[in-house]
């Protein structure tokens, strides 16, 4: 999702009371000393304009969460609606995914999200894509042992890569469906995000994973 880029975008992202500025500084200890809590940490990697990581938050407050986004004018969208509707629980990350082992200790998330994650069609390019090998090692680094990965795409191609992706990296594949919407069991409780809404509007089926970090 590239936003048309919002002049000063980055200032006012640096400024905002919900962006982790000094996440590398909390490292290991983010719940305690940026939620002031001991509660499990779950992050959303690539949330656009966050939705739903959004609609997560609110609905689970028991649960510290971190919306993480690569773009400050596609993160700005998240501020804007947070300052409508404040939730303690939920904190913004400007980040690139590439680096995510700077800033999360080992084993201190407790789930992670990847909706509808940059396909990277080019084979050259398979490494940039959120649910390769190359990233699940680094998630492995930072997600606590069985701790869960949810990914949800209409982009067949990709799905089908990710989960031979899973096996190579040594993963187990918890739950799959080729249509999420006409699956009883794994649509429950389901949370939209953009993209989905969208996709699923004009027919597409969703495909979604559960996997488990089993390392
Ligand atoms: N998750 C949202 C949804 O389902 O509606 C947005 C999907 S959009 C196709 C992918 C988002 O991931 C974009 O906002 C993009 O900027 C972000 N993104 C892509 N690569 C990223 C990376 N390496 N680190 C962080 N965010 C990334």
């Amino acid at each position: 999702m590239r936003l048309r880029n919002i002049t000063g975008s980055r200032e006012i992202i640096a400024q905002n009371r919900f962006v982790i500025n000094d996440a590398k500084s909390h490292k290991g200890n983010i719940s305690r000393e940026v939620f002031n809590n001991e509660a499990p940490l779950r992050i959303e990697i690539g949330m656009g304009k966050g939705r739903f990581i959004t609609e997560l938050a609110s609905g689970n407050r028991d649960i510290n969460y971190i919306g993480i986004e690569k773009y400050s004018s596609v993160l700005l969208r998240a501020l804007q609606k947070m300052e409508e509707n404040e939730l303690p629980n939920l904190f913004f990350l400007r980040m690139d995914a590439e680096y995510i082992t700077d800033y999360f200790g080992t084993g201190e998330i407790d789930r992670i999200y990847l909706n509808f994650s940059d396909p990277w069609p080019k084979d050259r390019h398979a490494k940039r894509r959120l649910m390769s090998r190359n990233f699940l090692d680094k998630y492995t680094g930072i997600l606590k042992k069985d701790g869960l990965i949810e990914f949800k795409t209409d982009n067949r191609p990709l799905f089908d890569f990710a989960v031979e992706e899973v096996k190579e990296a040594g993963w187990e594949l918890v739950a799959c469906t080729y249509d999420l919407h006409n699956d009883e069991e794994m649509v429950r409780g389901n949370i939209m995000t953009e993209y989905e809404e969208k996709f699923h509007s004009i027919g597409n089926p969703i495909c979604k994973y559960i996997i488990r970090n089993v390392k």
